[in-house]
């Protein structure tokens, strides 16, 4: 574990030194939470309509910068330059979003007998949030905009490899009239920084995104202040496809080769029914010798590399050296490359089948009928996402009410959308962002009771 008082930020395509940012210590952790605390009083005291007003102004501003945040994000984290843009998109939708529930962040009344009784939704005061490198805009921004639209002061730590989009949205921020101190951004060493959010009395809830190992020893240091979390956690998502399924659409290498697979919902258990599967074996073995692998930055690039060597590593001690399985190809030289690979000899129960690799491989096992497809979607301790692919209606129903997923796509590998709730279910994580109800995360529920049968005598 590194204590290093600067971070270096790499290139992960040509491993050169992008930037070089300070770490913070837990002094600078402890400074930040106390003007957030003062930030956040005069922001809760605006009016909803206020604070929605500038929260606007702050997506417009994102907007004007999309192309800056986007190269950005392809230089410090290797996206390619068409999901990098999205990302930036995502930001600034999110926050138009966001300004709208802060406008709409209501209480209810509640009939009572001898008396009227109201709630009211108050916000938490300074909210944590803990970001990891595989969408680290896109994550920054899920985390701390609802925080911010419901009265909330944000203090986010990025991933030590990729500060550098967390710290301009926040310079965007103040360009377009957030108080100052309301969103802060401290890169910094998860062990330390990181460590001194999650323990400060003073931050009211922690957001984390990131491995279940860590989330775990976050929701531990939680427990001691009894201070609410959000855990989003590992996944190893089941892409079921039956034979009956459009293959080519079900079997798309991008559902796990995204962000080279440096994604919670990659679709990384590829189940398909036996009858087809040597028609999926040969589709799979073309789709994926016609990825383009290379620079993030050239439009034409469908896969860039993975985010660092150590990365890389992790990923290559999962498929050794002569196992069976189909590969595209990836890179020499400088940049943390691994070629496209779905493994074919992995037993269902094996760790490369079981556990969450995080790089741009998957496994390929087959499956007799829908009992048998359920049996395996399910066996394995996440439950983030998944795909299910059949032109039977009842079936694809059925599969996805079984499946214990937070985020099931019938006949589509869509996931992620701000309109609507994104989170785990076991291991996969705690609680749920984004959707209705993202607002409300991040506030307290006040019962008020107003008798109206005058003063006790
Ligand atoms: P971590 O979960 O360790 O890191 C995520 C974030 O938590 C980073 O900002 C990190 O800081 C911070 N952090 C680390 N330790 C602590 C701590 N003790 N207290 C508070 N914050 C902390 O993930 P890794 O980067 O180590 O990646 C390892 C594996 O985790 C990957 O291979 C992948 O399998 C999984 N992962 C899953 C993600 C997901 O979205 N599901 C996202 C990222 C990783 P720092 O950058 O300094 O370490």
């Amino acid at each position: 574990m590194s204590d290093a008082a600067e971070l270096k930020v790499l290139n992960p395509a040509t491993e050169e030194v992008v930037a070089t940012v300070p770490a913070a210590t837990e002094q600078d952790v402890a400074a930040a939470v106390a003007r957030a605390v003062r930030a956040q009083t005069g922001w809760a005291a605006l009016a909803p309509a206020d604070r929605a007003r500038l929260l606007r102004r702050f997506a417009d501003t994102v907007d004007a910068h999309t192309e800056e945040l986007a190269r950005l994000e392809v230089r410090e984290a290797g996206h390619t330059l068409g999901n990098a843009r999205w990302e930036a998109g995502n930001a600034r939708d999110l926050l138009h979003y966001a300004a709208g529930g802060a406008e709409r962040l209501l209480g209810k009344q509640i009939p009572v007998p001898g008396g009227w009784d109201v709630t009211f939704q108050e916000p938490l005061g300074v909210v944590g949030v803990i970001a990891p490198w595989n969408f680290p805009m896109p994550i920054a921004a899920w985390g701390s905009f609802p925080a911010l639209a419901a009265g909330n002061a944000v203090v986010l730590k990025p991933a030590e490899t990729t500060p550098l989009t967390a710290l301009r949205l926040a310079e965007l921020a103040l360009e377009a009239g957030l108080p100052e101190h309301l969103f802060q951004v401290l890169p910094g060493h998860g062990h330390i920084a990181g460590r001194a959010l999650v323990d400060h009395p003073d931050v009211a809830k922690i957001v984390f995104t990131g491995s279940t190992r860590t989330g775990r020893e976050v929701m531990e240091r939680c427990a001691r202040l009894v201070k609410p979390v959000t855990l989003e956690l590992g996944g190893k998502s089941p892409n079921v496809v039956f034979a009956d399924a459009d293959l080519k659409t079900a079997l798309d290498p991008f559902s796990f080769l995204d962000n080279a697979g440096q994604d919670c919902c990659a679709r990384t258990r590829i189940l398909v029914q036996e009858t087809a599967l040597e028609e999926a074996r040969a589709f799979l073995a073309d789709a994926l010798a016609a990825v383009v692998v290379g620079d993030p930055a050239d439009e034409r690039t469908g896969m860039g590399p993975l985010i660092s060597a150590a990365q890389r590593d992790r990923v290559r001690s999962y498929v050794p050296d002569g196992a069976p399985a189909l590969r595209g190809s990836a890179p020499d030289g400088p940049g943390f490359w691994f070629p496209p690979t779905v493994l074919t000899g992995e037993r269902h129960d094996g760790p490369a089948a079981r556990e969450e690799i995080f790089g741009p491989v998957a496994v390929l096992l087959p499956f007799t009928d829908e009992q048998d497809a359920i049996r395996l979607a399910n066996d394995t301790p996440y439950g983030l996402s998944g795909s299910v692919w059949t032109r039977d209606l009842g079936r694809a129903l059925r599969v996805a009410q079984a499946v214990r997923a937070g985020n099931l796509s019938v006949n589509s590998h869509s996931s992620v959308r701000y309109w609507t709730p994104f989170g785990g279910y076991r291991q996969s994580g705690l609680g749920r962002e984004l959707g209705p109800d993202a607002l409300t995360a991040f506030t307290e529920t006040k019962n008020v009771f107003i008798s109206t049968e005058g003063p006790a005598q």
